[in-house]
């Protein structure tokens, strides 16, 4: 399995791409903003994957949070073999009314696409051989959900916390005090690595990074 990051531009979202190469399997986690606002930063790495043969892969794009800068970049996608949205079933009622937790009015942004694919609290699926576990985090929205691999030792943690922050919580849905279990939580998973919304990753360390982020509270 390969592991690709897309820094976000501006205050576009990270994206990550992990690819199955033996299945043509690919897995997207988080969209950005639209491809105007960021160069298409997402569709040129798309492109470098995966050539001229985007159409025989099938794809899920697990969104961690209905938040416009990490939903909104479904014009950076080439045609697939298959496409089908992700996140968790708060998040997927946020995006699929498009309501104010997405921020979309306030911004100006449009999506097309509805999600159809909802994961409970600690749900798993395998993916290219690594395990991967849906948990959610609320606090800096209320359908906030991260990525824990397991195998990879890997967190991929949306807007829940970043190398040296958190997110922030006076959004609508936000709260504090669920930022914090979350926090908590975070704490009993062997995590190594840290790939966040935003902001470069973290390697090692990261249950200190975590410790610190409970010290604001
Ligand atoms: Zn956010």
């Amino acid at each position: 399995m390969d592991l690709r990051i897309v820094p976000g531009v501006s205050w576009s979202a990270n994206c990550y791409l992990l690819i199955d190469e033996e299945q043509n399997k690919l897995l997207i986690i988080d969209l950005g903003l639209d491809g105007r606002l960021t160069g298409y930063s997402l569709r040129k790495s798309l492109e470098e994957l995966l050539g001229e043969n985007s159409e025989d892969f099938e794809v899920e794009v697990f969104l961690t949070h209905s938040h416009i800068d990490h939903i909104a970049g479904e014009n950076n996608l080439p045609p697939f073999k298959s496409l089908i949205f992700s996140a968790s079933k708060i998040a997927a009622e946020h995006i699929n009314s498009r309501d104010h937790v997405t921020l979309l009015q306030q911004f100006g942004g449009k999506i097309t696409f509805s999600v159809e694919k909802t994961y409970e609290d600690g749900a798993t699926f395998s993916f290219a051989g690594n395990e991967f576990q849906v948990l959610h985090c609320p606090g800096h929205t209320d359908g906030s959900a991260v990525l824990f691999s397991p195998t990879m030792q890997a967190l991929f943690s949306g807007d829940v916390v970043f190398k040296g922050s958190i997110g922030r919580m006076d959004l609508p849905t936000g709260n504090p005090e669920e930022m914090r279990q979350s926090l908590k939580r975070l704490l009993e998973y062997d995590i190594q690595h840290l790939y966040s919304g935003h902001g470069e990753a973290l390697h090692g360390n990261v249950k200190r990074n975590i410790q610190r982020a409970l010290q604001l509270f």
